[in-house]
């Protein structure tokens, strides 16, 4: 039988930094996790020396997780999607090069990143300026990471919200094998598209994207009905997605060697990750586990 993984986000956090990110994934019962390499809301990096990254490698080979399936996430201040504000175009340039030599640092392969704003700049403009970025960055970066484009809720001037800017991306960049998606199920719920009916969700991304650019998924149920543009998680079988929805993307054999990331919020200061991990591996909602 093929292998499901699954984890969740994991903080990183002093003294134990990437060891302790892998123990946390490791108990609630994961098989893959995903981690920002510093703080998410800001570019402030500690040299990757000091991250504890060997020991930490050392217990994933241990517990027998897949180097291959782990995720590390771009901060999300950056910006390549609006070449009009200069200084934080290139700023977000410099970071996203730096970014992706640290995700090589920790052996791993996949970076996430959210597409940008146009900031009322136009989806013309984004477009244009996604690609110019992705293009100078794989030039410097000297590394073979991917970069996962999120699929986005496409709030404000939020890029990447539909399958076809997507599209345009990877068929436009000079180095579409470094480019994929990062498919988020709150995000295309909330974007319009009905995440329960996954054989047309599958059947369009394949049409317009390719499957074989889907290189993660972020199963997280939303606080919104489909089409709210909100972006607000949920957890699981708790929002307007439901349970018997999303447990279909963690089984479905077509995306059975994607990783598979929760990002739903924590319950009453607690994560709740080990037991949606399990109800979502079991296909069993237990009603009101949150109580
Ligand atoms: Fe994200
Ligand atoms: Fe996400
Ligand atoms: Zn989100």
């Amino acid at each position: 039988m093929d292998k499901i993984y699954i984890g969740s986000h994991v903080s990183m956090s002093g003294p134990d930094y990437y060891i302790g990110s892998v123990k946390e994934a490791l108990t609630y019962g994961s098989s893959t996790f995903m981690f920002y390499t510093g703080a998410p809301q800001n570019s402030f990096r500690i040299p990757t020396d000091k991250l504890k990254i060997a020991e930490g490698r050392k217990l994933i080979k241990e517990a027998g997780l897949n180097e291959d399936k782990i995720v590390v996430h771009a901060p999300y201040i950056l910006n390549i999607a609006n070449q009009l504000n200069e200084s934080l175009y290139q700023i977000s340039k410099d970071n996203l090069v730096k970014e992706l030599k640290r995700v090589q640092d920790f052996g791993l392969k996949i970076l996430v990143l959210h597409p940008g704003s146009h900031v009322g700049t136009g989806v013309e403009n984004g477009l244009d300026s996604i690609v110019k970025a992705l293009d100078e960055v794989f030039s410097k970066d000297g590394t073979e990471v991917k970069i996962a484009l999120e699929t986005m809720a496409g709030k404000g001037g939020e890029m990447g919200s539909s399958f076809d800017q997507l599209h345009y991306i990877i068929t436009h960049v000079r180095n579409p094998e470094r480019v994929g998606v990062c498919l988020d199920t709150c995000h295309v719920n909330d974007e319009g598209l009905d995440i329960n009916d996954i054989d047309n969700v599958l059947k369009s991304f394949d049409e317009i994207v390719g499957l074989k650019y889907l290189l993660c998924i972020h199963i997280n149920d939303s606080k919104n009905p489909m089409g709210s543009h909100k972006d607000r998680h949920e957890n699981i079988g708790y929002g307007e997605i439901g349970f018997e929805a999303l447990a279909k993307y963690v089984h479905d054999p077509r995306l059975i060697n994607i990783p598979k990331i929760l990002e739903t919020p924590y319950y009453d200061g607690k994560p709740p990750y080990k037991k949606e991990i399990e109800m979502l591996l079991n296909n069993k909602f237990e009603a009101d586990w949150r109580k």
